[in-house]
């Protein structure tokens, strides 16, 4: 292996996806600090998550952006793209699936799998993209480890292959018992921030429990790995390293999902997740080469997670920053990409050149001359490229595989405060249109009038703060209006469920109405025309 590419196979392009209120900014800040990004937790409970890069999240408490962050655990690199974990963000969700390469399902450990944990497995299963989970919380009163995992078979279809399981849980939750090691991981307070934890033997009241967990652990296995299999039933011991490099392989193919636990906030456990991380989770060069077309559109191409090969990547996401500028996030699948070359968009055939090229850390920017294959930077200066186009070599142009966006669920009328203000509106809407693939605007011919669109009021709501602090525009906007309205055929139960699902319990969706039509009998029933009247997610395909 070349030494770039043996570089190459210690990076980690890994997200972390939750539920809202999971603990996914506690845990990426955890991460931080363990990695020695010189970041104070302490920091963290005055309100400045370092993720949250935008002030509106810190107000609601929510991660809108997928900022990439580069930080190094044990000699290898962990690029963290953030996941948002609301509804209203499923294209965030969709766009940084599209580019990262495995990913952390974190779980609160009371409430178990949620509704968006469910979404975004799914949004991540037709990606392929393997997947750990850590379960959080574990020192919460209600806390229930084993509850949590039964639910991701359940709820997610998952095959959790349990790593950990708890030693203590809420007051009392002070580590884990490590399967594969067959000891335990202690954390008791002797640094307050959890740096420092002992390893122990396995307190006794345990013991047969661990022996049970590793186990079913080994069986688990055994089923995703004939050879496993053949030792399992002969009885044969195995060395930690080779079952990690067996967790590893079934990991990486999809086949299981290995489960590891603690207490961000109370700072245990993060450190032998991170150590997960690097052991089962890919490097690029462990992912399939990406596939693309030739500029005819139609002509199959690949390209291989190599330095050697000719440049291709994948621009993610637009964004605006205060002192740089605009900045496209750039995922580069193959070759190098050199600060002021000139490159091809070969999605809207442009030539595009290259400013300079930024490595983004938790709290710094670093410059860089150059970036490769794996590599997630930002880029200054390209005018015309949106999400999810290709930038590749003018010599050996592709067009990579994109990224499906969905239509806007929801509009709104928009108009300035002030009518000076609209020339600065028009400019505040066009900009946010560039960066959101899922935000639109037209004018209503009848009225006049500016009309936006987008994935939810939540999502609305944003834009218009956005247009307030960002370009000093004031905005009125008006009621929201049914954006889509759509015709299910299904029977009386189904439909009874869907509408359920649609305005009781999860909270997940924003306020919907749907209005029941009966149209026509069919020989499974009534056919119902569902009109989605307020706003909020689509009516999920699969009840469809
Ligand atoms: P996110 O919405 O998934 O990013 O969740 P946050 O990290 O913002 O956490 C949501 C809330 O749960 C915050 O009040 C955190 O302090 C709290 N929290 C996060 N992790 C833990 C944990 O391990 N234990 C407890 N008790 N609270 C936690």
């Amino acid at each position: 292996m070349a030494a770039v590419d043996a570089a190459l196979a210690k990076v980690r392009n890994i997200g972390i996806m939750a539920h809202i209120d999971a603990g996914k900014t506690t845990t990426t800040e955890r991460i931080l600090f363990y990695t020695g990004i010189t970041y104070k937790i302490g920091e963290v409970h005055e309100g400045a998550a370092v993720m949250d890069w935008m002030e509106q999240e810190q107000e609601r408490g929510i991660t809108i952006t997928s900022a990439a962050t580069k930080c190094e655990w044990k000699g290898h690199v962990i690029q963290i793209i953030d996941t948002p974990g609301h509804v209203d963000f499923t294209v965030e969700v969709e766009r940084s699936l599209r580019v990262l390469d495995g990913a952390v399902a974190v779980y609160d450990g009371v409430a178990g799998v949620e509704p968006q944990t469910e979404n975004v497995w799914r949004q991540a299963d037709k990606y392929n993209v393997p997947r750990m989970c850590f379960v959080n919380k574990l020192d919460r009163t209600g806390a229930d480890f084993f509850r949590c995992v039964q639910m991701m078979v359940e709820r997610l279809n998952a095959t959790p292959l349990v790593l950990q399981i708890p030693i203590g849980l809420e007051g009392d939750h002070i580590g884990v018992v490590d399967l594969l090691e067959m000891r335990a991981l202690t954390w008791r307070g002797e640094t307050q921030k959890g740096e420092d934890y002992a390893i122990e033997e396995i307190p006794a009241d345990l013991v047969d429990q661990a022996n049970e967990y590793r186990d079913k652990l080994l069986e688990t296995l055994a089923e995703t790995d004939d050879e496993i299999m053949v030792r399992y039933l002969d009885g044969d011991t195995f060395d930690v390293k080779e079952l990690k490099t067996a967790i590893r392989r079934a990991t990486i193919a999809g086949k299981l999902n290995p489960v590891v636990c603690g207490s961000a906030f109370k700072n245990k456990g993060v450190q032998p997740m991170l150590d997960a991380v690097v052991d089962y989770l890919p490097s690029p060069l462990d992912i399939p080469a990406v596939e693309g077309v030739a500029t005819d559109g139609e002509t199959p191409m690949q390209r291989k997670p190599s330095n050697s090969e000719p440049f291709s990547g994948l621009a993610f996401k637009i964004q605006t920053d205060k002192h740089l500028g605009k900045l496209t996030y750039v995922r580069i699948y193959s070759g190098t990409l050199d600060s002021g070359s000139q490159v091809v968009n070969s999605t809207k055939d442009r030539k595009e050149r290259i400013g300079k090229i930024y490595q983004m850390h938790a709290n710094k920017r670093e410059e860089r001359p150059s970036a490769q294959a794996g590599d997630i930077i930002a880029v200054q200066g390209l005018k015309q490229t949106t999400t999810g186009d290709t930038l590749c070599d003018p010599a050996s142009p592709v067009i990579l595989e994109s990224m499906t966006f969905p239509e806007p669920v929801i509009q709104v009328a928009i108009e300035p405060k002030s009518k000076a203000d609209q020339e600065k509106l028009g400019t505040a809407i066009q900009r946010l249109a560039e960066e959101d693939p899922t935000f639109r605007v037209k004018n209503d011919e009848e009225t006049g009038q500016t009309i936006i669109a987008g994935m939810g009021e939540l999502h609305l709501d944003i834009l218009v703060d956005r247009m307030r602090r960002e370009f000093s525009v004031e905005a009125n906007i008006g009621k929201p209006q049914v954006a889509y309205r759509e015709t299910i055929r299904g029977t009386v139960d189904k439909i009874d469920y869907v509408h359920k699902k649609q305005t009781g319990g999860s909270g997940q969706y924003a306020k919907v109405i749907v209005k029941l039509e009966p149209l026509e009998m069919t020989a499974d029933g009534p056919t119902y025309e569902f009109v989605n009247e307020v706003s909020g997610g689509r009516i999920p395909k699969e009840f469809i």
